[in-house]
């Protein structure tokens, strides 16, 4: 099974984003380049790179499976503001840039918002973009994540995608991320998963599906919410969420936990721990853990 989770790459550039996977026990992991709120950017070579790939070599993390995620105030939907717009395409062809520098081979990318346009402009906005962006020979594939349909957000239907994916000239450059808790409030039921892909092989096709966000979810199927919850603490459900993971579809698929840190019970530390190490360990076991959340708790505490 390939597993990670998002990690941290501010620290130590990729060399810290590395270790905090392995901390996990992970096999791969996600990492925004800088902070997804904003576009400040360290350079490239103060990341650590060839450590970072020495250090994935001795560990049997494949540079393959490792996913870059784009920041969120890239919005290729809206041009009402040509300027913000115009930033938009050129912040992610810098993105996309610093992946290759990495040699890492994805960039996971919210489709964005339409706020205020029609749909159908909004949708022909992406493409306008995703062909100006992807016109120069890359190695690094853009993958589109499915959505919640929070706000105005495109991409919430495997139709969006497809039409998205149909207008996109360089196909071999293109490709999609499931996310389960925007699926499950997007209305659609995971239950049956194998109906859901078989959906999904008819709309979209199965060879482009290239990584999985793993998360449960907040809130009922259909609720446009998008809040993750931790695996098995949510409208989901663990078993579920073992079914789509051990599906044998998707096991050379990268599987990336979001799920949100944990809260220490003395509010006064204010100090949240990271739920991945047992995520993963629950999900090897594929037996739900109803203590997870104290046994985290206790893991961090002292350390
Ligand atoms: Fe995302
Ligand atoms: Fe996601
Ligand atoms: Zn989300």
């Amino acid at each position: 099974m390939i597993i990670g989770s998002h990690v941290s790459f501010s620290r130590d550039g990729l060399l810290g984003s590395v270790k905090e996977a392995l901390s996990y026990n992970a096999n791969t992991f996600m990492f925004y380049t800088g902070a997804p709120q904003n576009t400040i950017r360290k350079p490239i070579d103060a990341l650590n790179i060839i450590a970072a790939k020495k250090l994935m070599q001795e560990n049997d993390i494949d540079i393959n499976n490792v996913i870059c995620h784009a920041p969120y105030i890239i919005n290729l939907a809206n041009n009402l503001d040509e300027k913000k717009y115009d930033f938009s395409i050129y912040f992610l062809a810098q993105e996309i840039k610093r992946c290759e520098e990495m040699h890492v081979k994805y960039i996971v990318l919210h489709p964005g918002s339409s706020v205020g346009i029609e749909r159908s402009i909004a949708l022909d906005n992406i493409v306008f973009a995703l062909n100006k962006i992807l016109k120069n020979d890359s190695s690094v594939t853009i993958l589109l994540e499915t959505m919640a349909g929070k706000g105005t957000e495109i991409g919430c239907t495997l139709e969006e995608i497809k039409y998205l994916i149909a207008n996109v000239a360089k196909k071999e450059l293109i490709g999609v991320c499931l996310d389960t808790c925007h699926l499950n409030d997007a209305g659609y039921d995971l239950k049956d998963f194998d109906a859901f892909l078989q959906t999904f092989d008819t709309v979209i096709g199965l060879n482009y599906l290239k990584c999985l966000h793993l998360n449960d979810s907040k809130n009922p199927l259909n609720s446009h919410k998008d809040r993750h919850a931790n695996i098995g603490f949510g409208q989901i459900g663990f078993d579920t969420l073992i079914n789509i993971i051990y599906n044998e579809k998707l096991a050379n698929i990268p599987k990336i936990l979001e799920t949100p840190y944990i809260g220490d019970t003395d509010e006064d530390k204010k100090r949240i721990y990271p739920p991945y190490k047992f995520e993963i360990a629950m999900i090897k076991d594929k037996k739900f853990n109803p203590n997870m959340l104290n046994d985290i708790r206790a893991y961090y505490k002292d350390n």
